[in-house]
Parts: C-alpha cells; sequence; structure tokens
C-alpha cells in the first residue's frame, strides 16, 4: 500500500489537517494506496500559487512552442511507462487491461495534438477604415480548475490539461477520490519537467470539500467538470456565483437506432462494445439499443448469444467485463436490474458474479433488458453498468421520437445502409455527437466532444477546445 501526497506549488504534501483517504482496487476490494483528504486551505494554497505563476514573467515569458514541447515531454513519459501505466489504471479502476492500454495511449494522444496545437491558436484581424488596424487575440484565461470523475481518470485528465497549457494557463487538477493514482503519476511527471513552479497543481480529496472549494474559488478563471449531471449543476452554480465560465461534460443514456439494413454482424460489435467497454461505466455508453421492429428477432437474437459469450473478470485478467467501482455503484446499478424484473423482461443476465480470487469485488453478468416502456425510469436514467436497453420502432420518425426521448444528448449511433436517412436523422438528433455505422471512432481525440440538453455545454477534444482555455480582446490601434 502506497502513502501518497498532493502537489502544490511544486512539492508533495499531505493535507493540512492530516487525515486521508484510502483507495480500493474494484476488483478486489483491497486497498491499494491512501490520499491526502484535501481541505479549503489546501485548495486556496493551490489556486493562489497558480494565480502568481500564470502573472509572472516565469510563465509568461515561455513560447507557445516552448508550452508544446512541455507537453511532448510528457506524452515521452506516458509512453516509456505505458505498460506499468495501464497496469495502474486497470488496478485503480477495474476496467481490463486492454482499456487500460487504450486509456493511456489516448492520454499520449492528447499530449501531442495540444503539444501541436501551442503554437497554432491565432488571431484574427477585422478590416475596419483606412488608418484604423483592428486586430482580435485569444488570451489565456488564468488559473483553470479540472475536476475529474472516477471511470477515464487518465484520459479526462489528459484532454483538459494538455488544452489548457497549450494555451498558456496553469491548472489546478482534483482527481476522482477513487480513481486518482495515474493522476499521481502524470503529476510526478509534471513535477520531473524544468517548468515555473505553480503551472501544475494537484489537490486530492473528496468532492463536497476540495471539489465544492474549487469550483467556488474567486480566483479560479474557468473550471472544467466532468461527471454526473447533480454535480455538473451544483459546480455550474457555484462558478456562476463568481461570473465563472464552466464546461460541463456529464452523463448520457446514448441511443444506437439499428435498421433492418444494417450490416448485420458490424452492427452487432458495434452495438456490444457500445455497452460492456468499462463495464457499462462510460458516459457516451451505447445504453439504449433501438431497433427496428420487423428486424428486432433477428437482430436482438444476435445480440442476446454475444452476451451469453461474454467474459466477466478482474481487471488484470483482461476479461470482456470487468467489476462496477464499488459495493455502492454496483448496488445502484441492481436497483434497475430489480425493477426490469417488474417492468420490463431481462433476456440475458441480471445476476451477481463471483470471480474466484478476487471475491471482494462486485461484478454483475452483462446484462439485457427487453419491453423497456419510453419514459420509464430504465429508460430514462443513467443506469452506468454492463446493462442494455431495448425499444422497437417502425419507421425513422418513430427512431427519431425514439432518440431524443431522453434529457441526455450526448452520443448517438445510427446503424443503416440508407445514406439519405443516416444523414436526415443525422441532422435531427439532439447529440453533441453522431455516429453512422460505427461508434467510438478510434477514441475521437481530435473530434469536438459534448454534450445537448443535460449531457452538458461546452466541448472537450478536438481543436475546438483550446477556445475553452482563452479569452478573446480586440485591440483597434490608429495610425496616421
Ligand atoms: P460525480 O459527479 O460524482 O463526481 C465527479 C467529480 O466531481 C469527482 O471528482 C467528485 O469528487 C467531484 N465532486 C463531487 N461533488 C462535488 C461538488 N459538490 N462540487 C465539486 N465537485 C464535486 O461523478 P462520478 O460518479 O465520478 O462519474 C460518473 C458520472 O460522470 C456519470 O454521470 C458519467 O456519465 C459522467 N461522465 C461524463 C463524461 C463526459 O465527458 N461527458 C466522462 C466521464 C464520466
Amino acid at each position: 500500500m502506497e502513502t501518497l501526497k498532493m502537489y502544490i506549488n511544486g512539492k508533495w504534501l499531505e493535507s493540512s489537517n492530516g487525515e486521508s483517504i484510502n483507495v480500493k482496487n474494484p476488483s478486489s476490494g483491497e486497498i491499494i494506496a491512501s490520499i491526502p483528504r484535501g481541505t479549503t486551505e489546501d485548495v486556496d494554497a493551490a489556486v493562489q500559487v497558480a494565480k502568481t505563476t500564470f502573472r509572472s514573467e516565469a510563465w509568461r515569458s515561455v513560447k507557445p512552442h516552448e508550452r508544446g514541447e512541455i507537453l511532448f515531454s510528457i506524452a515521452e513519459k506516458l509512453k516509456a511507462d505505458r505498460d506499468e501505466l495501464a497496469r495502474l489504471e486497470t488496478i485503480d479502476v477495474g476496467k481490463p487491461l486492454s482499456q487500460g492500454y487504450a486509456d493511456i495511449d489516448a492520454a499520449i494522444r492528447y499530449f501531442r495534438f495540444y503539444g501541436g496545437a501551442a503554437d497554432k491558436v491565432m488571431g484574427d484581424t477585422i478590416p475596419i477604415e483606412d488608418g484604423l488596424i483592428d486586430y482580435v487575440v485569444r488570451e489565456p484565461v488564468g488559473v483553470t480548475a479540472h475536476i475529474v470523475p472516477w471511470n477515464y481518470p487518465i484520459q479526462i485528465i489528459s484532454r483538459s490539461v494538455a488544452a489548457a497549457i497549450a494555451t498558456g494557463n496553469t491548472v489546478v487538477v482534483k482527481s476522482a477520490e477513487d480513481t486518482p493514482m495515474s493522476a499521481m503519476r502524470l503529476t510526478q511527471f509534471f513535477d520531473e519537467l524544468d517548468i515555473p513552479v505553480g503551472v501544475f497543481n494537484h489537490v486530492t480529496g473528496y468532492g463536497y470539500e476540495v471539489g465544492a472549494a474549487l469550483s467556488g474559488h474567486p480566483s479560479v478563471n474557468h473550471v472544467t467538470f466532468t461527471g454526473s449531471v447533480q454535480t455538473g449543476i451544483a459546480v455550474g452554480q457555484a462558478a456562476t456565483a463568481n461570473v465563472v465560465p464552466v464546461t460541463l461534460e456529464l452523463g448520457g443514456k446514448s441511443p444506437n437506432i439499428v435498421f433492418a439494413d444494417c450490416d448485420v454482424d458490424n452492427t452487432v460489435d458495434g452495438v456490444v462494445n457500445a455497452i460492456i467497454q468499462n463495464a457499462g461505466q462510460t458516459c457516451s455508453a451505447g445504453s439504449r439499443l433501438l431497433v427496428e421492429e420487423s428486424f428486432k428477432d433477428e437482430f436482438l437474437g444476435k445480440v442476446v448469444e454475444r452476451f451469453k459469450g461474454l467474459t466477466v473478470g478482474a481487471g488484470i485478467q483482461d476479461k470482456d467485463v470487468g467489476p462496477i467501482l464499488n459495493e455502492k455503484q454496483f448496488n445502484r446499478v441492481m436497483e434497475f436490474v430489480e425493477l426490469a424484473k417488474e417492468e420490463g423482461k431481462i433476456l440475458a443476465g441480471g445476476n451477481q458474479v463471483t470471480v474466484e480470487g478476487f471475491e471482494g469485488g462486485f461484478y454483475l453478468e452483462p446484462t439485457i433488458i427487453d419491453a423497456v416502456i419510453p419514459d420509464s425510469k430504465l429508460a430514462q436514467e443513467e443506469i452506468f453498468g454492463p446493462v442494455l436497453t431495448v425499444f422497437t420502432f417502425k419507421d425513422t420518425a418513430e427512431s427519431l421520437e425514439l432518440a431524443n426521448s431522453t434529457d441526455y444528448g450526448l452520443v448517438t449511433g445510427i446503424w443503416t445502409s440508407d445514406i439519405s436517412r443516416a444523414h436526415y436523422l443525422a441532422s435531427r438528433i439532439d447529440s453533441g455527437q453522431v455516429f453512422i455505422n460505427n461508434y467510438g471512432a478510434g477514441g475521437g481525440i481530435q473530434m469536438p466532444f459534448g454534450g445537448y440538453k443535460k449531457s452538458g455545454f461546452g466541448r472537450e477534444k478536438g481543436w475546438i477546445a483550446l477556445y475553452n482555455y482563452t479569452v478573446v480582446k480586440n485591440v483597434a490601434v490608429r495610425y496616421n
């Protein structure tokens, strides 16, 4: 068991009150580390140094391409320790090892992508009149806060921190109390670099303490929050009270819309992978299957068959499906499964699994629930487990109505060989990303990602996310 410290002002520190939080391996329930239970004072110290550093000549004088080099160095360090980090992410989050590798590879790509972007974020000139030059510059916003959920820690920290540093900001990360391990390694990588002290800070602790203090801190200039809708609303309110902008990446209830004219094998793969990845504990999980009524028996039969062949095991065993994070999350998922016994029909799974040698973990058979009523809790709420809910539609219009029938709008998959229908649906669906005959598109580092409706606002990933961390200034110059 490791005793870890947080990182403020270039120093490794315990909590100012000396308290700590234990971190568990979800696959076994074993305690693997302890982290400091940060306080409001710790948050204040981190924000103050981030503010001082942001205003310092030491940081201002670092050229954009040199900021890019910082990010490239982090990418190199991630790559050099790829095996160890994939294992660490797997032990900390419970995800199958191959998914741990995928997450590290995505993190490396974020640092490279935004490293390359650092000296390419340009402004504009605007024609006004003769004798006047008008130009627009994008300046860094200042101190950026990054509040991270437990399900994809290294990916989610990397995507926003890299974009914020590329554009010249300083950073305070609040990692997830359940899964802080890869964030700690990333922090060590920043500590090893020769960069001004205070550019990168990492405060650990509970959301209602450290997260709340950070999102409401008056010297923070932008908050990036990824997590649940309920917490996102609280974070948004706290930041808005200081007139501070937020990017909110929240939950989802994403549909895969399957038509009879799809490529069946490709679609079965897409639909199954979209819900079992990270045991369904994914914001963009394809948790609703909408299938054309005339095609239901044939298609669902294949999906059920595939589900029954899926393997369940500890992250390190690299089976198809790993554990649920902890007992609390497991019980929450089981409430939905119990509800399904009354309101729906379970076609596969639905039972707890004991994994030999890992009896302390909470595992669920991948589960399919049919006959779900469209406006029910099962149909509307994020389950956050390996649970697929099934609905049928008669035609394109009804598929659209069902797809748009929840409060969420993060991702949609459309599976059809009718390109006209696919484009029509893509234009009408309330969803931040639409995938046609695929789902996920290679990790999507370059593609804007974010929600419609209660899935959030603002966009992460891709070029557009750089603008979250800049503020526009217009300068008008009169000359003779
Ligand atoms: P959560 O909202 O419980 O916690 C997210 C983070 O916020 C954690 O670090 C937590 O400590 C902190 N927090 C908790 N209370 C806080 C408060 N009052 N003020 C400030 N911070 C606080 O979410 P979770 O359970 O860790 O993650 C699961 C949720 O995240 C799901 O809803 C999932 O869909 C969503 N998610 C969204 C994306 C996306 O990019 N859209 C990605 C991953 C996860």
